[in-house]
């Protein structure tokens, strides 16, 4: 446990929402308090313009610009924190997906008058795959949104996760007068615009005067009998089942306004999860081991012609990373050292000597690395739980220059391993298609195949709507309904039998025909 004390005081984690609740201005906040920034308006949106959706290079080229914003390491109170972006367009939600395989824990900001959404929806299916501890945000109280009691149940029900309130508001929109602190007692009153959170006031209990003189006595007469509602359904906060991904702590705030983030960061600080011990194919690997291992989570190319470059992202995962040491790339067999790792502070990218357990580093890559790809100081094990999930559209790739298969075939491979796409043959022929969760890929594809690689292609759609990854004990069956549905069977790029389904009408059907075989929403990466 030689690193102890860095690893402990080490939180890497992610903000996540669907597009437009809030993410980007609460990041800004966040790294107002961390001293990373000292400007509002310093953060990027990393959000992709809609009117760019034609211009996926300029999208790329916004993309480009977030790899700076990729991890933003800040310190705040001694506690020094990861946060590691996720991309803004729902057509990259498979990188964010990624992503969330490397934090610890998350943020999850959903938009008070809009409620839980598409979007929130799916990334809460990744956290509760992972049992990843959550953190809610309501946000936008400063307008008019829904009866907060609604919420909560609209939030519990929708995303099948216990709600703990660690915050209280009072009212909403122009009405808003603030948040009590149930579990510090104390009242926050809400002014817009302010530069930071003020300190709340204290109040003895709930019968306190103080709470009518400032809020008037029939919202203070409101105000009292949520909160003892609310104490008496909930209790104290059990830290253990919010670390264990049972009960998420709720905040009401409003990002834009500085109201309210600085309660959450200091609850954040106080029980977020220093790094985890991760499953690997082996055994289970403590962040706190002496010795190094990590593995790469995100592969971002260059699609500069003159910068060939790619970087990969590697979270540390035990020990100590360090520059030019030689390191065990498990899948290729072979040592690799490093000369130039960076870590990213705030917009800068700086070259680092060492980093921790926790820690995102980015690596030049010349090709030899994809997604899932496991960096150790010579043990034989893959990091386990960084999956594929079901593409949303599915196309067949058309070969328009017979002369280039072959340049083809090592771009799609390449392409597929950065994880821009996924590729599945079809069963009993060779026919590719290639899935992703937006229409952008299927341009970025094409434009890379024929720019990088020579080859020029057209895509057929084709009529699915998910993968599911197929298994069975029972081998002659699943050989059985694989011949039968052949037109619905492919093989995924390691080889593994995948059921691609026209409706969830027909999957369903299928899964309660074949009881014999089982249908996984997700792959874990093979190799
Ligand atoms: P993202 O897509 O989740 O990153 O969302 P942004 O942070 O870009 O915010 C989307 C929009 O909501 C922007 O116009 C923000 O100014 C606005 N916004 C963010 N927080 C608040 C808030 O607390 N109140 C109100 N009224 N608007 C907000």
């Amino acid at each position: 446990m030689k690193y102890e004390n860095e690893i402990s005081k080490r939180r890497t984690f992610a903000i996540i929402s669907h597009p437009d609740a809030g993410k980007t201005t609460l990041t800004e906040k966040f790294l107002l308090f961390g001293g990373a920034i000292q400007t509002a308006g310093a953060v990027k949106s990393n959000k992709i313009k809609k009117h760019a959706t034609s211009d996926f290079m300029e999208i790329e080229r916004q993309r480009g610009i977030s790899v700076a914003t990729s991890v933003m390491t800040f310190e705040y109170r001694g506690v020094l924190i990861n946060l590691l972006d996720t991309p803004g367009h729902k057509d990259f939600a498979e990188d964010t997906y990624r992503t969330l395989t490397a934090v610890d824990s998350v943020v999850l900001v959903i938009d008070g008058v809009k409620g839980v959404e598409e979007q929130t929806r799916k990334l809460m299916e990744v956290c509760r795959m992972r049992d990843t501890p959550v953190i809610v945000f309501v946000n936008k109280m400063d307008r008019d949104g829904k009866n907060r009691f609604d919420l909560l149940e609209e939030i519990e029900k929708e995303l099948r996760i216990q709600l703990h309130p660690m915050t209280w508001p009072i009212n909403s929109g122009k009405d808003f007068k603030g948040v009590y602190n149930i579990d510090a007692h104390s009242l926050l009153l809400f002014s817009p615009n302010t530069k930071a959170d003020a300190d709340g006031l204290s109040i003895n209990d709930l019968k306190d005067g103080l709470l009518d003189e400032k809020l008037g006595e029939r919202d203070a007469a409101q105000l009292r009998e949520d909160v003892e509602l609310v104490e008496g359904v909930h209790g104290t906060l059990d830290v253990s089942a919010y670390l264990a991904g049972q009960v998420a702590p709720v905040f009401f705030g409003s990002a834009i306004n500085n109201f309210g983030v600085k309660e959450m960061l200091d609850t954040f600080i106080r029980i977020a999860p220093s790094p985890v011990a991760r499953e690997t194919t082996l055994r289970q690997v403590d962040a706190q081991e002496d010795k190094f291992s990590g593995f790469i989570f995100k592969i971002h190319a260059n699609l500069d012609p003159k910068h060939r470059d790619r970087i990969a992202f590697l979270r540390v995962c035990s020990g100590k990373f360090e520059r030019n040491k030689y390191y065990h790339h498990v899948r290729l067999d072979k040592d690799v050292r490093f000369s130039n790792p960076y870590s990213f502070l705030a917009r800068e990218k700086s070259v680092i000597e060492d980093a921790y357990s926790g820690d995102v580093v980015g690596l030049f890559d010349t090709g030899n690395f994809k997604i899932g790809d496991t960096l150790t100081e010579g043990d034989d094990f893959y990091f386990t739980g960084i999956p594929s999930f079901s593409p949303e559209i599915f196309k067949e790739v058309v070969n328009k220059d017979p002369m280039k298969t072959k340049q083809l075939e090592k771009g799609l491979l390449q392409l597929t391993d950065e994880g821009v796409a996924q590729l599945f043959t079809q069963f009993g022929g060779n026919k590719k298609i290639i899935g992703c969760v937006g229409e952008l890929q299927f341009e970025v594809i094409q434009y890379r195949l024929l720019h990088e690689y020579g080859a020029s292609v057209t895509f057929n759609a084709m009529p699915f709507y998910k993968a599911c990854w197929l298994t069975s004990d029972q081998p002659a069956k699943l050989q059985d309904f694989m011949r039968f549905r052949q037109q619905n069977i492919a093989a995924d790029k390691d080889d593994q039998p995948v059921y691609l389904a026209q409706s969830e009408w027909f999957l369903n059907t299928e899964i309660s025909n074949n009881p014999e075989v089982q249908f996984h929403f997700t792959s874990e990466i093979q190799r």
